[in-house]
């Protein structure tokens, strides 16, 4: 059977403020993701959904326990090393798409690619692709604020997919769009991952 894409064992992270006030919100987190596998972390507000999101996509690091990123253990790699990784492995889209305001849609998409040291024909040639697969055929050379919230969060699934990631992360993507874009959100998110088999 193939390596977890995502192993978490024992994982715990607190929050001190003060010497008396420490909350403890993972205690020994256990999770492993298959390839292709899609997974929907469901909780109620301050369970600890986004830190183990942040922990899981190596943007924190948990107090305890440990991660490995298609079976190789992560927790003694440098900074450095961690980015790279991250760079590779992981596609994030959040609740608020943040992307670059001063960047069009394209280059949103193709930055992440540039930053892993891809040739910048390609780059583009890849974001090109990218923001058809999302249905944004014309809109290449708009900026963030001249795209729709439902647009705009295309993009960012668009850009989280820049360097062929095997997971994708996601913490309420869907959050500020409406009904319909939701819908639209959905099924293009659906098609994208079962295509490339990425994990979820
Ligand atoms: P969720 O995403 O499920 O709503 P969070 O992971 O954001 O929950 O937060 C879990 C708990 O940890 C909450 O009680 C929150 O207040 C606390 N928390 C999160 N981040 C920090 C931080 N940087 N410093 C202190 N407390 C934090």
């Amino acid at each position: 059977m193939n390596n977890p894409v995502l192993e978490l064992a024992a994982i715990e992270k607190s929050y001190s403020k003060g010497s008396s006030n420490k909350i403890e919100v993972l205690k020994g987190v256990n999770l492993k993701l298959f390839p292709g596998e899609t997974v929907a972390l469901v909780a109620p507000s301050g369970a600890g959904k986004s830190t183990l999101l942040q922990i899981s996509g190596l943007l924190d690091k948990p107090l305890g326990g440990k991660i490995f990123i298609n079976g190789t253990e992560i927790q003694n790699k440098n900074d450095n090393h961690l980015t790279m990784i991250r760079r590779r492995e992981i596609g994030f889209v959040y609740q608020f798409h943040h992307l670059l305001p001063e960047l069009t849609a394209l280059e949103n998409i193709g930055l992440p690619a540039l930053l892993a040291g891809t040739n910048q024909a390609e780059a583009i040639k890849n974001a090109s692709l990218l923001l058809e697969q999302v249905n944004l055929s014309g809109k290449e050379n708009n900026a963030p604020n001249e795209l729709s919230g439902g647009e705009r969060q295309r993009v960012a699934i668009a850009r989280a997919m820049s360097n062929n990631p095997s997971c994708l992360i996601m913490d309420e993507p869907t959050g500020n769009l409406d009904t319909k874009n939701v819908e639209n959100f959905m099924t293009l998110l659906m098609d994208m991952i079962s295509i490339k088999n990425v994990t979820l």
